[in-house]
């Protein structure tokens, strides 16, 4: 579903990601953890177009993100085209993001219809059951501001779900809530997992990371230190540095 090939990406002359070499299968979820500023979110924002690679080869869903290839060579997606990419994925960012002049109904059935031209009704049933399946049938006339942190991100996630995507990203999706009000959140996602949503996942949740990972992947210094089965790489770290990360966060 995800293909990185030597991935690199810049800012100004500081190399952030070093050649990332990883591949998401179709119903995989990859767990990503490593400590702050080793890319692990701007790994994410190449795939969701948000950043753009500047060597290297990635592709989603086997195409290439933000490119053609044709004859051999490279060219460009047009804008509209790279939308259309950025359709097939869901992202969810630690902050919640949520319009707070929409309810979380209208927050959830606002892209299906300006961005794919759903029917009203349509979207709105679909919406409704997308909230219903986060745990928020009795909350969808509410406000983001009439909402926990916790229900906030749910709705979150049920408004990437309302454009159907075939890859989930999480960014820190727990990071700023209240230790109470994560594991609902953590519950949605096991759910999504169980469903077989290809996910990719960063977080600092290691117990999520190997109750419903099928890969963690541990990064540091723009580079894929280790990766494999979960309950291997946490219990039997092949690399001084991912012990040295484990020992701090476990
Ligand atoms: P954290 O755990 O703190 O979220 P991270 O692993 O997600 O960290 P990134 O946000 O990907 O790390 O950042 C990696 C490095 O790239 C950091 O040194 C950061 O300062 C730098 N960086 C990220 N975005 C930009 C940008 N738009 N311009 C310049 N530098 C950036
Ligand atoms: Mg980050």
């Amino acid at each position: 579903m995800v293909e990185a090939r030597g991935v690199r990406k810049s800012f100004g002359h500081v190399e952030v990601l070093k050649g990332i070499d990883l591949t998401v299968a179709p119903r995989e979820v990859m767990c990503i953890v490593g400590p702050s500023g080793s890319g692990k979110s701007t790994f994410l924002r190449c795939i969701n177009h948000l950043e753009r690679v500047d060597a290297g080869r990635l592709s989603v869903n086997g195409h290439l993100v933000g490119y053609r290839e044709k004859g051999g060579r490279l060219h460009e997606l047009r804008d509209s085209e790279v939308a259309a990419q950025r359709r097939e994925i869901g992202m969810v960012f630690q902050r919640f993001n949520l319009f707070p002049h929409m309810t979380a109904l209208e927050n959830v059935v606002e892209a299906p219809i300006q961005v794919k031209g759903v029917g009203k009704a349509e979207a709105r049933e679909r919406g409704a059951a997308l909230l219903e399946r986060v745990g928020l049938a009795d909350r969808m006339h509410n406000y983001p501001n009439q909402l926990s942190g916790g229900q906030q991100q749910r709705v979150a996630i049920a408004r990437a779900l309302a454009m159907e995507p075939m890859l989930m990203l999480f960014d820190e999706p727990t990071s700023a809530l209240d230790p109470e009000l994560v594991g609902e959140v953590l519950d949605v996602m096991r759910g999504l997992a169980a469903d077989g949503m290809t996910m990719v996942v960063v977080t600092h949740e290691m117990g999520f990371a190997r109750e419903v990972g099928d890969t963690l992947v541990f990064m540091d210094d723009g580079a894929v230190v280790e990766a494999g089965d979960p309950r291997q790489v946490l219990t039997d770290p092949q690399h001084e540095r991912t012990r040295a990360f484990l020992s701090k966060v476990l």
